[in-house]
C-alpha cells in the first residue's frame, strides 16, 4: 500500500513526569485533530510495558518493566484503527548498564521525562483492519 501526504505544521513537546506516555501522546493527536503523520522522541521512563509479537502464536507478548530506563529512541506512525485515531509507537529503551531492550510500546508506560515531535501529514488517512495472514491490524486502505 502507498499513499502520498502534505506536511501540517510540525509539532515539538513535551510531556511530564508520571504522564502515561501512550495515552499523553494520544491526547495531544486527538486534541490537535490529527490523522495520520509520524511522531518520534526521546526521554526517559520509570516503567515500560513492551510487546514483543510472537508470529507463531501471532500474539503480542508483553513485559512489564519497573526500572529507570532511557528512551534512546521512540518513533512510530499515526494512522486509524477502530474508528479512532491510533499512534503505533515502538522505542529501544536503555539500562544503567548500557544495554538496551525494545518493541511495540504499550499503555502503562511511564514518563520520567519525554521530549517529542509530531510531523502531521495531510490527507486521507490510512486505516487499520485486521489481517488474517499475520494476526495483525494492518493499513488496509
Ligand atoms: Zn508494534
Amino acid at each position: 500500500m502507498l499513499k502520498t501526504f502534505g506536511l501540517g505544521d510540525i509539532l515539538q513537546g513535551s510531556l511530564m513526569k508520571g504522564d502515561d506516555l501512550i495515552g499523553g501522546l494520544t491526547a495531544v493527536i486527538k486534541g490537535r485533530g490529527i490523522a495520520s503523520g509520524i511522531v518520534s522522541g526521546i526521554g526517559a521512563v520509570t516503567e515500560a510495558h513492551i510487546g514483543y509479537f510472537n508470529a507463531g502464536t501471532k500474539k503480542y507478548e508483553e513485559k512489564v518493566f519497573q526500572e529507570n530506563l532511557e528512551i534512546v529512541s521512540l518513533r512510530g506512525n499515526i494512522s486509524y484503527r477502530d474508528a479512532e485515531v491510533f499512534p503505533h509507537i515502538h522505542a529501544v529503551l536503555s539500562r544503567r548498564d548500557f544495554s538496551a531492550i525494545g518493541g511495540h510500546l504499550f499503555p502503562g508506560t511511564h514518563v520520567y521525562a519525554f521530549e517529542f515531535e509530531i510531523i502531521p501529514f495531510e490527507g486521507k488517512p490510512f486505516v487499520r483492519g485486521f489481517d488474517e495472514d499475520t494476526g495483525l491490524f494492518l493499513w488496509k486502505e
